[in-house]
């Protein structure tokens, strides 16, 4: 029997998930050239770069909070322009950098095939090099309603809607990870820094997305950004022993939003996968 300790643990040195401040328009704290800087520093082989794309035509930008977010978009042209031009931007930079550095889009997925068709045209001029799927948000099952989790206090939304909105949270990540556009899916257990899907009632739900991603055999992180903020990665070890049990490809991100983010807690990430003998190490194949 090999002990975790006593095992070599080879830390992964890079990330394809962070954030830059581009145009302030995004919710990173530094440059594109100070991201790049500092996973040099850090010592990366390779950084890829992922400001979120968040768009939905039923996007309530009317609420205040919504108003001040400038990466929410309800208009299409409009995220395909300020996605075109970071993309641009990021190539630019890119090219004096002293490591590999891609363009990625973390994107908030939504299933119909409205969004579908206005996504797929939002990125055919950026032509980002990966995608990541993202849901940082609550819906109807028509998405008539879409209520992101960061501004759940400011949309009134009932206590009682709230159990029903989560299902179509767990069944957007399925959808995701069905849709066959990621390279990998963000921090399946985001909505616990809301307090929200928390408890054995979601359980069932949190089988059927490890089911999912067995099926696909489809990559997915281990974020370390959960121990800054909760004092847990994500997503929860049980989820992980268990995708590890199928096999699944796994990733781990910093989800960088400022320099000093960059490869946090990873020894502590590496040392949970050596732990659990995690095997099935991912890192998107990029051509460029
Ligand atoms: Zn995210
Ligand atoms: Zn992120």
């Amino acid at each position: 029997m090999i002990y975790p300790s006593q095992r070599e643990v080879k830390m992964q040195k890079f990330s394809y998930h962070t954030h830059t401040n581009s145009f302030g328009l995004f919710d990173g704290r530094n440059t594109v050239e100070e991201m790049i800087e500092g996973a040099y520093k850090a010592g990366y082989t390779e950084l890829g770069i992922s400001n979120h794309l968040i768009y939905h035509p039923n996007m309530h930008i009317s609420s205040e909070a919504q108003k001040n977010d400038k990466m929410f978009h309800a208009d299409k042209q409009k995220a395909k322009d300020i996605m075109t031009a970071v993309a641009q931007e990021i190539r630019e930079k890119a090219k004096k950098a002293p490591i590999k550095v891609y363009v990625g889009f973390e994107v908030d997925f939504f299933p119909s095939k409205k969004w579908r068709d206005d996504f797929e045209n939002i990125i055919s001029e950026a032509k980002p090099d990966y995608l990541i799927g993202s849901t940082h948000f609550m819906r109807t099952p028509d998405e008539s309603l879409v209520l992101n989790l960061y501004h759940l206090k400011e949309s009134n939304c009932p206590e009682s809607e709230i159990d029903k909105l989560m299902i179509c949270y767990w069944e957007n990540i399925i959808e995701s990870i069905k849709s066959g556009y990621f390279d990998f899916i963000a921090h399946l257990d985001i909505c616990k820094l809301f307090g929200l899907g928390i408890g054995p009632k979601w359980d069932e739900l949190k089988r059927k997305v490890i089911d999912t991603l067995d099926k696909y055999h489809h990559p997915y992180e281990l974020n370390t950004s959960g121990w800054r903020k909760v004092g847990e990665q994500h997503p929860h070890l049980w989820m992980i022993e268990e995708l590890n049990k199928r096999d699944v490809p796994i990733i781990i991100s910093d989800d960088a939003h400022k320099v000093e983010h960059i490869a946090g807690d990873f020894d502590k990430a590496e040392e949970l996968l050596a732990g659990i003998n995690y095997k099935n190490r991912y890192k998107p194949n990029i051509k460029l």
